[in-house]
């Protein structure tokens, strides 16, 4: 392992260079993915020798392949302990990742891959580890209930990846995620991805990992999101026309609306829904169930208009979503480029609009010093159209 650290693997070119496996070359093929992204060149070897890793890379990079593949190829089929830990700070992404695991595991006989996360009935968890699975997918919470139940056992755990680390350890799982650390062996694998890094997350890195190796991938050009950020002046009673109007231009077929609570999000909904728009919401408070249907909806795009909290949809990926619309403007700077990021995915170019009350403007002053200052992703094709007192203005969708 030492050895490998001293001789960095070289940056493969493709897919074939790195010394996988038959079966998941094949599953990346019917994935549709032809050459690997940066995050993924760069981590999937250093994973594959064992490295500690922390890796920063902004939404839309590929991650969750980048650490899936590696944690596949490791899998010990004979073995039927837990081998492989993702977790996840929702819901949401938990079932996303198993999604893309399971893609990946298409051709790989007998590895068996369970989702964790709270929302779901735990009876059928607990029938879900019955049929011993090498990997597991989780949020922390319900993981450390079934570890506390005597349902789990990390003992054996090889690897354990922190996905969206940053958000996660903000959301106050710092503690269930140090005590579910603590509990798997302290030579095991430790992989830590981050969009952007925080105090609680160098923290974990300090305590936990061994010589760990940074990786920081910047959008490269290719990667770089193209994203046409707009401001809309309005007043708070005024909201619901201007968004009316937007829907009625009739230009996108996806979209996404935020509100910073659930009250509103569920208002939102029934109005639209009452002026005849085909809209669904998810939020904290929407039972799991229902969520996943709303996401597989929306996914199929059986409906156009997904109204979303910040925690239901982070990290999401739906592909193909036009346009998001800041119905509100989110309280956390970071909140707005994990919304804006819905769109523009793969190499796509997207849109985004915020209703801004005179009231907010101060808020989306302090948002775009944010995203100016982010070594990221954006293109302001348009920038931010400004009255001459300054104040944001729109006009000509
Ligand atoms: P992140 O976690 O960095 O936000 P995801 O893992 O969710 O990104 O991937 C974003 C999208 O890119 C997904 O739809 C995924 O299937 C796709 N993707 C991942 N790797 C590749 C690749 N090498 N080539 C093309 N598309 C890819
Ligand atoms: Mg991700």
């Amino acid at each position: 392992m030492s050895d490998s650290r001293n001789n960095l693997p070289e940056i493969p070119a493709t897919f074939a260079e790195m010394d996988l496996s038959d079966e998941i070359l094949r599953a990346i093929e019917d994935m549709g993915f032809t050459v690997p992204s940066t995050v993924q060149a760069k981590t999937i070897p250093l994973m594959m020798s064992g490295a500690d890793i922390n890796a920063i890379a902004p939404t839309g990079t590929g991650k969750t392949c980048a650490f899936g593949i590696p944690m596949l190829e490791y899998v010990q089929l004979k073995d039927h302990r837990v081998q492989e830990i993702v977790l996840a700070p929702t819901r949401e992404l938990a079932l996303q990742i198993g999604d893309e695991l399971t893609k990946l595991a298409k051709y790989i006989k007998g590895v068996r891959i369970a989702v964790l996360y709270g929302g779901q009935p735990i009876s059928k968890q607990i029938s879900a580890l019955k049929r011993q699975p090498q990997v597991i997918v989780a949020t922390p919470g319900r993981l450390l209930d079934h570890m506390n139940r005597g349902n789990i056992h990390l003992d054996a755990v090889h690897t354990m990846v922190l996905d969206e680390a940053d958000e996660m350890l903000n959301m106050g799982f710092v503690k269930d995620v140090t005590r579910i650390i603590e509990a798997t062996p302290s030579d095991r694998q430790l992989v830590l991805f981050s969009a952007t890094t925080n105090q609680d997350v160098l923290t974990i890195a300090w305590k936990f990992q061994h010589e760990p190796m940074e990786i920081t991938v910047e959008a490269t050009k290719e990667d770089r999101p193209q994203i046409a950020q707009y401001v809309i002046a309005t007043e708070r009673d005024k909201k619901i026309d201007h968004l009316l109007y937007l829907l009625d231009a009739d230009v996108y077929q996806r979209m996404m609306i935020f509100c910073n609570t659930k009250f509103m999000t569920d208002k939102l909904t029934s109005r639209l829904k009452k002026e005849g728009y085909s809209a669904e919401c998810i939020h904290g408070d929407v039972k799991q169930s229902q969520r996943n249907v709303v996401m597989n909806d929306f996914r199929r795009g059986k409906f156009p208009i997904l109204i979303a909290t910040d925690v239901a949809a982070r990290g999401i990926d739906v592909d193909d979503v036009e346009a998001v619309i800041n119905f509100d403007l989110p309280s956390e700077n970071e909140y707005y480029l994990h919304r804006i990021g819905r769109t523009g995915r793969a190499h796509k170019h997207g849109v985004s609009f915020s209703l801004v009350t005179f009231q907010e403007s101060v808020r989306m002053d302090e948002i775009l010093k944010y995203m100016i200052a982010r070594p990221l992703p954006l293109h302001f094709e348009e920038d931010v159209l400004r009255n001459e007192d300054g104040t944001p203005f729109f006009e000509n969708i």
